[in-house]
């Protein structure tokens, strides 16, 4: 029997993100387009040569793209939105990159005697991860054909260098469930779009593609009988004649869905077996012998090195009876490339990682030793048990001290000491605030000239005391202009810190940063998430003496700023040697620490943002009630900490609420800041039919549009909340942070939304006046 390495995919940004500078260079207008399809294509044969020669079998195809795959899965069919005016046969650059990114015709080219702009198609975020996709949009009449040959071209791309390969192709049932339709029901069409696929399969045959595999990542969600129906008409459609389709699921277990699948007449299947690895055990004793199965054995979305004696002794008997194909559990665009780039990360702590290339090598002596006999990798199963048993023991990951802390931590316990009702009277006792009362997110314009000063204190050219004196006078300029203009409580501006994640995780005990573990966010767009290796402890205070210093110069109440436990975590790689809520406990002990230092500084307000809390909802509805549980607990062990009259708020930029809002209650955070602008206070829905009695800022001021909203907006904005929620509960804030913004914008913004609050204010003077008569 013979086992096979497949990657499913490769980091399509390059080593060094080559894409992304070739991609911005011919934004930029400063590059051709002949140079960024070249810069591409170059890329893509390196990607080729590198897989094959670390030892992947099975190379991947039409894993590349210039934005998205989802993106190119819409131009491949045809699925362009009307507002793109398209008439031409194929989708070309412009409009593709129109539809990823918007464009703004001048008043020449529109031809229609005004400046119009096309907005780009939506993005949002692919499954749980932090990679962005551009959401299908389908209108009514949506008809389907082949309207891009990116998938043929660099399927002959590949195979004119020498590799043959199996191209990636999105699959139609999931491609319909990703998409939103106006008067449409996605599945509907999925008749129409089946017969686009069956000719984009017969053509990658004609071409030579024997397999092509299939991405449907949608069959580990929660199915609706429908869609089980539309998987099934799909297969029997598609798996019958063309190319052997290995029918790809990632990012969790079939599970319920396990009959489903097991009697679709695919050639092959993929399972994720790092997400869910019981699901070995079911699926072999479901599906037909003839079914490749492929295995997702190596985690593709964590930096992890695998210990490859474990997988050896687990897949050892299951290779000797049949055919498997070994292979990342999904993807590697979720992972940096390469580990061989981080030459300043502890020599210890790097040890334990594997990027992808790393990931590929690892799947190869995988391979080899199944093939051959455990010695034939002798040397990587060493190297792999040694850096296993070295994590397992090492005392930079084992904290004795965060360990008692943990033990002795009253689960559940972590709660505000008075009801909300008395916190709120004590607290305004000492805050005095006026009834609207206005404030910001936390951040201000993270200007050129702060990013060039940060930049040159990274490099050394500035030491660390012209930096800090630069970064005081930035911020007492806006500790004074926010006085200037009447906000009631202030905020520092954040101009020392770099990211809201970065920031905390470089003073906290636990964390490793890369130098070039890039990901892809979106487009030419990447993060370096955080590594967040050992038990996590604060060292010293993160904050204070910034607050300090802000609070200085004000008589204002300043808000301390911290980001949350779930966000930290949310937005890291985290330990798989633990739960994900012991190490997000761990978090919260230290962020409470910082809470508790700020209160004895004399902060009467602090803030803990939880920006990417919803976004850790799990994929399945099953376990979303067990992730609330923790990721509340651990809000509130950061937060309960204090005083009756310390004001706890917290932020979370996103509108949807429906499913959360019993836990948003939960947290109890004496005000909340949301994001409302562009929803037309919608989303303040659900916290009226839950009641939520605490206080609530409902974003004003869409923060994400350079577009400067006018003070009577802002009072229409305030007045429709008022009819959710009781004006006392109401504050007036923008819907998050202000650094994307320039000051130009941002101080006419801010100067009218206080201008709203007071004209609120002068409103309810009256109504008052007038009910007394
Ligand atoms: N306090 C942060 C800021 O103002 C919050 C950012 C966020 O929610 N994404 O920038
Ligand atoms: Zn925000």
């Amino acid at each position: 029997m013979t086992v096979s390495v497949a990657t499913l995919g490769f980091p399509r940004i390059g080593l060094r993100r080559e894409l992304k500078f070739a991609l911005e260079s011919y934004w930029a207008g400063k590059s051709s387009l002949a140079e960024l399809l070249s810069a591409a294509a170059g890329l893509r044969a390196l990607n080729w040569g590198r897989q094959k020669a670390l030892g992947a079998d099975i190379l991947p195809s039409n894993d590349f793209s210039l934005y998205d795959h989802v993106l190119d899965t819409s131009a491949l069919i045809g699925a362009i939105p009307p507002r793109y005016d398209w008439a031409g046969e194929s989708v070309d650059p412009d409009l593709y990159f129109a539809m990823a990114r918007g464009a703004q015709h001048d008043t020449a080219r529109a031809g229609c005697g005004h400046a119009h702009d096309t907005t780009a198609m939506e993005m949002t975020k692919w499954f749980d991860t932090n990679y962005h996709f551009l959401v299908p949009e389908l209108t009514a009449g949506q008809s389907f054909r082949i309207a891009s040959t990116k998938i043929f071209d660099e399927f002959s791309e590949a195979k004119a260098l020498g590799y043959p390969t199996r191209p990636v192709l999105l699959g139609p049932v999931s491609w319909l469930m990703l998409a939103k339709g106006k008067a449409v029901e996605p599945l509907a069409l999925l008749p129409a779009l089946l017969e686009t696929y069956s000719e984009i399969l017969a053509r990658l045959a004609a071409l030579g593609a024997d397999w092509v595999q299939i991405d449907e990542p949608c069959l580990v969600l929660d199915l609706t009988d429908d869609q089980r129906t539309a998987f099934e008409r799909t297969y029997a459609s598609l798996a019958t004649r063309g190319p052997k389709l290995m029918l790809t699921t990632y990012f969790g277990g079939l599970g319920d869905n396990l009959n489903l699948v097991a009697e679709l007449p695919v050639h092959g299947l993929h399972l994720d077996l790092v997400r869910a690895p019981d699901q070995l055990e079911p699926a072999l004793a479901r599906l037909q012998p003839h079914v490749l199965l492929s295995l997702g054995v190596i985690d593709g979305r964590n930096i992890w090195r695998a210990n490859l004696p474990d997988l050896y002794w687990r897949l050892k008997e299951l290779a000797a009876k049949r055919d498997v194909v070994l292979a990342p559990s999904c993807s590697l665009i979720h992972v940096p490339v390469d580990l061989a780039l981080e030459t300043s990360l502890d020599p210890e702590v790097a040890q334990w990682l594997s990027f992808a290339a790393q990931k590929v090598e690892e799947l190869a002596a995988l391979a080899k030793a199944l093939n051959e006999g455990e010695d034939a990798s002798f040397a990587a199963f060493a190297a792999s048990r040694i850096a296993a048993v070295a994590r397992r023991t090492s005392p930079k990951i084992h904290d004795p001290a965060v360990a008692a802390r943990i033990a002795a931590l009253d689960t559940g316990g972590a709660r505000r000491a008075a009801s909300f009702a008395a916190r709120r009277e004590a607290q305004q006792k000492r805050l005095g605030l006026p009834a609207y009362p206005t404030t910001t997110i936390g951040s201000f314009p993270q200007t050129p000239d702060i990013r060039k000063a940060r930049a040159a204190h990274v490099r050394g050219e500035i030491d660390d005391e012209a930096y800090a004196r630069y970064l005081r006078a930035e911020t007492r300029a806006a500790v004074k202009w926010q006085e200037e203009i009447g906000l009631d409580v202030l905020v520092h501006g954040e101009f020392e810190r770099n990211d809201m994640v970065q920031y905390f995780g470089e003073q906290l005990a636990g964390f490793a940063f890369t130098r070039a573990g890039w990901v892809q966010s979106y487009g030419s767009r990447c993060v370096r998430p955080p590594v967040l290796y050992g038990d996590v402890s604060r060292p010293k205070t993160m904050t204070v003496d910034w607050w300090r210093y802000a609070q200085d110069q004000t008589d204002r109440p300043m808000k301390g700023m911290l980001t949350g436990p779930v966000t930290i975590l949310n937005w890291s790689f985290v330990r798989d040697d633990q739960p994900r809520e012991a190490s997000c406990r761990q978090i919260a002990l230290a962020i409470r620490d910082e809470v508790q230092d700020l209160e004895t500084a004399g902060a009467a307000i602090v803030q803990i943002d939880e920006a990417a809390l919803r976004e850790g909802l799990p994929l399945r509805r099953s376990e979303w009630q067990h992730y609330l549980n923790w990721a509340v607990e651990c809000f509130r062990i950061a937060s309960s900490a204090v005083r009756d009259d310390t004001q706890i708020h917290t932020h979370m930029c996103y509108s949807e609420f429906n499913d959360i809002i019993r836990a948003i209650g939960d947290m109890d955070a004496d005000v909340i800041s949301i994001e409302t602008a562009r929803s037309q206070m919608e989303l303040l829905d659900a916290f009226a039919s839950y009641a939520y009695p605490n206080a609530v800022g409902p974003g004003v001021y869409d923060i994400h549009s350079p577009r400067i909203p006018a003070e009577r907006e802002m009072t229409d904005l305030l007045a429709l909340a008022c009819k959710h929620i009781s004006p006392e509960q109401v504050w007036v804030n923008p819907d998050c942070g202000l650094k994307t913004r320039k000051w130009d914008e941002v101080r006419p913004a801010l100067i009218a939304m206080v201008a709203a609050a007071k004209s609120m204010r002068a409103r309810t003077l009256v109504k008052e006046a007038y009910l007394a008569r």
